[in-house]
């Protein structure tokens, strides 16, 4: 092997260790962002899980349609319920309606809605302000 040789395989091998430590001190920062990016409440933290023993309401359940009742608000059928896209109505949830009684922060029971747990961030037609 030449002098010349030896020395481009040395430099050559150093730009590319150099790039492998490089890439790989980026490659860890992008992992974390990524990893916090991922949202947090995919219904297996413990602030989100159903109350032991109990069952999410399907919102098919034939009260919860006569109502028009979603566990989040944003689905809401705005055309059908305009009351709720008013500014006025911008706080009214599940959590904050006198039908409502919490079980552990993220859901609770609906004194209208027997057939399961409601999401505190829900709503209906018969939302009606807690005293
Ligand atoms: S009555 Fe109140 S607690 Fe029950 S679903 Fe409607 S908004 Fe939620």
């Amino acid at each position: 092997m030449s002098k010349s040789t030896r020395r481009d395989f040395i430099r050559s091998s150093l730009v590319a260790f150099g790039a492998f430590i490089f890439s790989s001190s980026l490659l860890k920062p992008l992992s974390a962002i990524a990893k916090e990016a991922e949202p947090k409440d995919s219904g297996t933290t413990k602030a989100s899980a159903l109350p032991d023993g109990e069952k999410k309401l399907d919102e098919s359940d034939a009260v919860a349609k006569a109502l028009g009742f979603h566990h989040n608000v944003k689905d809401t059928d705005f055309t059908k319920y305009p009351q709720r896209n008013k500014p006025e109505a911008k706080n009214q949830y599940c959590k904050n309606c006198a039908y409502y009684t919490d079980k552990n922060g993220a859901w609770g029971k609906c004194q209208m809605l027997s057939n399961g747990v409601v999401a505190a961030e829900g709503w209906c037609g018969s939302w009606s302000k807690k005293a």
